[in-house]
């Protein structure tokens, strides 16, 4: 997510003040390309300090550190001992014990260099038919169910009420995949993977540079067709569900609403709420930088967060290792959403159904819950887990599924769980 510190539009000659230890001129040069003249300096701290370090070392020594971030990069495509080197490095920063097999990173490979026209066949062999429309019969839904949400909070103002739901009126949903596929225009040599490789970088490198100082396109993917994750943009106040996790367990053209829903539906509706949290705050209807929230609603969102972040830091990931309930906060408040959401969905999809279907003995409610935790079945490595709980802001997946369920009366009533008991606690928290 875009963040307001990161936003510092200067123009040209204000970056060449900003910035005086690299030649600009020479480096719109060298990437063959005539300059924005509304330039957005990210990070002015980083090249405040790179400015003092340009000088303190040699040319040559900067080489050197370019050079290894290249290498680094590309190491896949190098001679195997550098790749065999990178995989040291990465066994002890991240704790894997397996390189990947070959055949999957070369997969991986033409899905950063040539990723939309591997979705166009993935999309046409796991992506059939009505899968687009049963898809889209959802999200509306969603849709649908966010707003009157919207409408009842007891948290946000009367007047934010309407800027909200004018923006989620204007929030471009593309589903499955792209409806202008992307073309590319570089050489692909069969006895040049490294070549390929870094011509395929510079490619998407000039099409990002190309889009500079024009109007933001809303069809625009950032996320390739097979991918399983999806995403809202608020700078463009856009969401994505791609082919990919429009899959089991997420999502079946043959399941039932309910277990669709508990799947892929809480997955939309935690993004959609992100929209209009306090992050989606900061951007308008449009994507540009601009806070409609008051100062009162700000308060009353962040009182909501205080009961979902003291719940969530009660939970032990690993012996004496807590979830941090700060960290993941912005997260865990969008799993309670999006869970929330998707459930009412499901219910009013299902209102005027004459006869509910039972499963496996299951019936529709207990579906939705079970895609929701099936949805997230996973198994990490203890550093792995461990890593993740100092630096992610998602809580560990078993939590995401006990942390939202939990707070939904809804599913100790599905599964007669007591009330007083862990699942069906007495007290229960809700931002949305
Ligand atoms: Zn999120």
């Amino acid at each position: 997510m875009t963040s307001p510190a990161l936003y510092n539009p200067t123009d040209l000659k204000g970056l060449a003040k900003q910035v005086k230890s690299v030649d600009w001129k020479a480096f719109w040069k060298a990437l063959a390309i005539e300059p924005s003249k509304r330039i957005v300096v990210t990070t002015p701290k980083y090249f405040a300090a790179l400015d003092k370090l340009r000088g303190k070392f040699k040319p040559a020594q900067w080489s050197s550190y370019f050079t290894y971030h290249l290498v680094q990069r590309f190491s896949f495509a190098l001679p195997k001992a550098f790749d065999d080197q990178a995989f040291e490095l990465e066994k002890l920063t991240r704790g894997v014990e397996a390189r990947q097999e070959r055949s999957k990173r070369c997969i991986e490979a033409t899905q950063d260099g040539l990723g939309e026209l591997l979705g166009q066949q993935y999309a046409s062999k796991y992506f059939p038919g009505g899968s687009r429309q049963t898809a889209t019969m959802l999200v509306d839904a969603l849709v649908r169910v966010m707003n009157d949400g919207i409408g009842r909070l007891d948290w946000m103002s009367d007047a934010t009420k309407q800027i909200a739901q004018a923006k989620l009126g204007r929030l471009v949903r593309m589903i499955g995949y792209p409806d202008k596929w992307k073309t590319y225009d570089f050489d692909v040599k069969r006895d040049d993977f490294a070549g390929n490789r870094l011509r395929s970088a510079a490619f998407e490198q000039h099409r990002q540079l190309a889009r500079a100082g024009k109007p933001v396109d809303r069809g625009d993917w950032q996320m390739n067709t097979y991918t399983v994750d999806a995403y809202y943009d608020a700078t463009a106040n856009t969401t994505a569900i791609p082919a990919g996790i429009l899959q089991p367990p997420f999502f079946g053209q043959d399941r039932s609403i309910a277990a669709n829903l508990g799947g892929i539906g809480t997955v939309i509706g935690h993004e959609l709420t992100h929209g209009f949290d306090d992050q989606g705050a900061l951007f308008d209807a449009d994507g540009n930088l601009k806070n409609w929230w008051t100062k009162d609603d700000a308060a009353k969102f962040a009182e909501k967060g205080s009961c979902v972040a003291d719940m969530y830091s009660t939970f032990e990931a690993m012996p004496k290792a807590f979830v941090n309930g700060r960290l993941t906060l912005g997260e865990n408040v969008a799993d309670l959403g999006g869970v929330k959401m998707a459930f009412g969905a499901y219910r009013t999809l299902r209102k005027d159904a004459g006869k509910v279907y039972v499963a496996d003995g299951f019936t529709e409610d207990q579906q939705f819950f079970i895609a929701v935790g099936q949805s997230w079945c996973s198994k990490l490595r203890p550093a792995e887990l461990q890593r993740r709980l100092i630096s992610d802001v998602h809580a560990p997946p078993k939590f995401r599924v006990y942390g939202s369920l939990r707070n939904l009366p809804e599913f100790g009533e599905a599964f007669s769980c007591a009330p007083g008991t862990p699942m069906h606690p007495a007290k229960s928290c809700s931002a949305w």
